[in-house]
């Protein structure tokens, strides 16, 4: 091919993969194409590493995408979480729920346990390994969640943000416990929550034991056991202990000054 018909291709061929949205195409088909005519490739081996590289570049942006779509407040990973640090996590057992079985069989995670033991960052966490296995996660803290349910049922807006919802193969409900609702912010939540039961997953943590969530839910014992039942029934409960980590985390760094009454204080408070 000449010089000059050789750019009239690649202009098309640009063309072609922007009309055709193949984004990865557009990249790859000129350095693969040098690389095929060194290597003597055939037209379909050539063909072929075209086409992995769009597939390729196709799933990197489903991940983006979905990782955006989750919400995360911000982005914890397993791979920065301090296990020997967490009291009461067992390394193996996350591991097995990052590989993301449980959200194939719809079932649910409860991380129970005080403020500052790594309840959040766990959930983040699982939740990002979903996103990379291309699962649809959203995150909301259970305040937040109740306030979006109460604003879409006053808009009238409730059946779509409840379709949007279950559309997701996580929904994380970060925080229950620490915002109690009003009996119909509860009512809206437990629907939410009702309805994806053997259907959905769900990830729940709270810093509040399981006696306790009647408190969350206006006092109301028969909504809070329903839900219970519901959430409870196929789940892995994880409960952290012990100090917060923060906590732990600054009187170890700063050992020497252990005797220092203030900061033992601090410590011992938490
Ligand atoms: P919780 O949600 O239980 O209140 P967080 O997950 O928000 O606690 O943890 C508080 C802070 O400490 C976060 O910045 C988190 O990343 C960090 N953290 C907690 N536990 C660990 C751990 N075992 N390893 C690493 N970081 C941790
Ligand atoms: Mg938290």
């Amino acid at each position: 091919m000449s010089r000059a018909a050789a750019t009239v291709a690649t202009d098309l061929v640009r063309a072609q993969a922007r009309a055709l949205k193949m984004p990865g195409l557009a990249r790859s088909y000129e350095s693969l194409a040098r690389q095929a005519r060194e290597e003597h490739w055939s037209h379909e081996e050539y063909l072929h590493e075209v086409l992995a590289t769009e597939m390729t570049s196709r799933l990197d942006s489903a991940v983006r995408h979905r990782m955006h779509d989750a919400r995360f407040p911000e982005v914890k990973t397993l791979d920065t979480f301090d296990f020997s640090a967490a009291d009461g996590i067992n390394a193996s057992q996350v591991a097995e729920l990052a590989r993301g079985e449980w959200i194939g069989r719809a079932e649910n995670v409860i991380l129970a346990g005080p403020i500052g033991t790594g309840k959040t960052h766990l959930a983040i966490a699982l939740g990002v390994e979903a996103v990379r296995q291309r699962r649809r996660v959203a995150f909301g803290r259970a305040a937040d969640i109740v306030r979006m349910l109460v604003e879409a049922r006053d808009q009238r807006e409730l059946s779509r943000l409840h379709r949007r919802l279950q559309n997701v193969d996580l929904l994380i409900c970060d925080e229950l416990g620490f915002v109690p609702f009003d009996r119909s912010g509860g009512e809206l939540l437990f629907n939410l929550l009702a309805d994806r039961y053997e259907r959905r997953s769900v990830l729940v943590t709270s810093n509040l034991a399981f006696a306790e969530w009647v408190k969350v839910f206006a006092g109301d014992e028969k909504l809070t056991t329903a839900l219970l039942d519901r959430i409870a029934h196929h789940a892995t409960v994880i409960t952290t202990k012990g100090k917060s980590y923060r906590m732990r985390k600054r009187s170890i760094d700063e050992k020497p000054a252990d005797s220092t009454p203030a900061l033992s204080k601090v410590a011992k408070k938490s």
